[in-house]
């Protein structure tokens, strides 16, 4: 089954590729059918990923999957929360979304620094489809004083997964989808489909 993903967030891709290695679905980004970003005009993660994956479906005639996904701090009442992807102004720029975040906790301490990455999928059959099928993960942890570690994408420098003691970027591959919000949302979705 050819499923597109209604994203261009290339460590998304690479992630969701991972985890549906096993399935007989071949993932092909949106941007690769020459399709852009959904407007995300939705207030919540379900109803934005619900929007992007309509779009992708309607433009390329072809199941789509969307991850509407985020950081929520505590100490800042949830935000970035929606637009962690564009917190410091530019769509994207991790290094910038980073700075601002430590900049906004600045003398907070480690015992007030708690997070969550949450995680949406979205799963329309077609554009029209009135019953997706929808999932969603939570990765609680804390955010550090300072980025640690290279791997992953966006935020995964500075946040930090309490079991291992092990930042997101630190962690491998395997062993961050095996417990993200991305990876528990899959699951779900895996559990969904089979059913
Ligand atoms: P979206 O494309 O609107 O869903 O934006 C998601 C944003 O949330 C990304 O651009 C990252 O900034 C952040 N994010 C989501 N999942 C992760 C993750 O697994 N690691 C680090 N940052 C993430």
């Amino acid at each position: 089954m050819k499923l597109v993903l209604a994203s261009g967030n290339r460590g998304k891709l690479a992630e969701l590729r991972d985890l549906l290695a096993d399935l007989d679905i071949e993932l092909v980004a949106q941007s690769q059918l020459g399709i852009g970003d959904a407007e995300e005009t939705g207030a919540t993660f379900i109803e934005n990923a619900i929007l992007k994956a309509r779009h992708a479906a309607r433009c390329s005639g072809l199941p789509a999957l969307a991850d509407d996904s985020g950081l929520c701090v505590d100490a800042l009442d949830g935000a970035p929360g929606l637009i962690s992807a564009r917190y410091a102004g530019v769509h994207g720029d991790s290094a910038a979304n980073i700075a601002k975040l430590l900049d906004a906790l600045t003398g907070i301490e480690s015992a007030r620094r708690g997070a969550h990455f949450h995680c949406t999928l979205a799963l329309l059959r077609h554009a029209d489809d009135p019953a997706p099928l929808l999932a969603e993960g939570r990765w609680h942890g804390h955010i550090l004083e300072a980025p640690r570690g290279s791997g992953g994408h966006g935020y995964d420098p500075v946040f930090l997964d309490p079991a291992s003691g092990l930042s997101a970027a630190e962690l491998d591959p395997a062993a961050k989808n095996a417990i993200s919000h991305r990876g528990q949302a899959l699951a779900r979705l895996r559990e969904l489909l089979r059913s």
